[in-house]
């Protein structure tokens, strides 16, 4: 991959060059360490001074068959171009994660992940590849996706985390048991729940169904890693990408358990190779073997985006710590927003929650029960602010967990 992306890639090679490296500098994995790494500023920068793809491409137009573009909440969308043979790879990658969270030919796979430039879209041929009979659902609105469960009784199904609580929670409120209907694996990525356990495990019991998480970056793949039938821990497709995690300010690697953002180098694709790419991402992560026998090193939770990461008087803190916290206590609903403000010149944290409906107990002292929680878990006593019941705003794709109310520039 180094040697194709120096002699094809003007961008790779004018890096490599500024880093005094060369491909052939590589002979062992310490090495790769030498070579330069890029991050999605850099792929949105490229694009826009060499259109339409950027120059960090290594294949002919000619052979590019598929384009995915980033979600991405900031800027311009990357573009991220497959060749035919690394669509292939993806689509064959996917049936095999598939495979090892236990679907098998005989399941019903109704895809409710969106299909527009979004790279979760294609992964419903990943389901057909492994045998599965597919429903192309994709975003409609709820009431119909409820009328397809109802109608074909699929048995598996791939949203959001937030979106498999919201459709639970109005299938209830027309009347229809989630639990009883036909879904049996719920497969999920884009949001850090499918790894946070009090998540997890709530949406498995309102859907009486396994949850798997799954994640995938536009970049490289709709998925990347997948849980296994173990459900412990994803297992990384280390075929096809190699994973280093590092502390995001030195760039040294950190050992197995300790949290870390991933860097992830792609093994195969030509039509747009990463080299060492910062996915932003904060894991953590162990090569022990599985239980299932698979030997792809495991992620214990994607913990959240470095984007979304709160400073708060010089603890780290992230939404999903906080989410652990909230989905644990049975007075809260489980909703909860992470509230940025500026005190004397310092950030500081307010977290909003509701109280489930019906609640009659004290609410000073279940706010403290929530800060005593914060304080032994994140290091940290914010302020916490009790709302009613579905106050706050739920969320039909990704949930919006930080609203930072510092004035910019400050
Ligand atoms: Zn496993």
């Amino acid at each position: 991959m180094l040697e194709l992306a120096y002699h094809k890639s003007p961008y790779y090679q004018r890096i490599f060059k500024e880093a005094g490296v060369r491909p052939f500098h590589l002979e062992n994995f310490e090495d790769l360490k030498k070579f330069p790494t890029i991050d999605k500023k850099d792929l949105r920068t490229r694009q826009q001074m060499v259109p339409d793809f950027g120059d960090l491409i290594c294949a002919p137009e000619e052979d590019f068959v598929f384009l995915s573009a980033s979600s991405g909440s900031t800027g311009v969308p990357t573009a991220s171009p497959f060749t035919g043979p690394d669509f292939e790879d993806f689509q064959d990658c996917q049936a095999r994660l598939f495979w090892s969270s236990g679907m098998r030919p005989t399941d019903r796979y109704c895809h409710a992940l969106n299909f527009t430039l979004f790279v979760g879209g294609p992964n419903v041929i990943g389901a057909m590849k492994l045998g599965a009979l597919t429903v192309w659902a994709g975003t409609i609105p709820s009431e119909r996706l409820l009328a397809i469960f109802q109608t074909w009784r699929p048995t598996v199904t791939w949203t959001t985390p937030s979106y498999a609580w919201f459709l639970g929670e109005t299938a209830k409120e027309s009347g229809i048991n989630p639990a009883e209907l036909s879904i049996r694996k719920i497969f999920v990525a884009g949001e850090p729940g499918g790894s946070i356990p009090e998540t997890q495990t709530s949406i498995e019991a309102l859907w009486d169904a396994d949850v798997y998480d799954y994640y995938g970056l536009s970049d490289i793949f709709g998925a990347c890693a997948g849980m296994c039938e173990a459900k412990d821990g994803l297992h990384m497709a280390e075929d096809h990408i190699l994973v280093e995690v590092v502390d995001p300010q030195t760039g040294q690697e950190v050992a197995e358990g300790q949290r870390g953002e991933m860097i992830l180098t792609s093994l195969k694709k030509v039509a747009r190779p990463l080299i060492r790419f910062r996915t932003g991402d904060i894991v953590s992560y162990t090569t022990e073997t599985c239980s299932c026998g698979r030997t792809h090193m495991r992620m214990h939770g994607i913990h959240g985006r470095l984007d979304d990461m709160m400073i708060i008087k010089g603890v780290n803190v992230f939404p999903s710590d906080i989410e652990t916290i909230v989905r644990n206590n049975e007075n809260l609903t489980g909703e909860y927003v992470c509230v940025i403000t500026e005190e004397k010149h310092m950030a500081a944290l307010t977290i909003e929650v509701e109280k489930v409906e019906g609640f009659q107990g004290d609410m000073d002292a279940l706010a403290t029960e929530i800060q005593i929680e914060c304080q032994k878990i994140i290091g940290i006593k914010p302020r916490i602010r009790i709302l009613d019941a579905k106050s706050l705003t739920r969320a039909t794709h990704k949930a919006i967990r930080v609203r930072d109310e510092r004035k910019k520039g400050q």
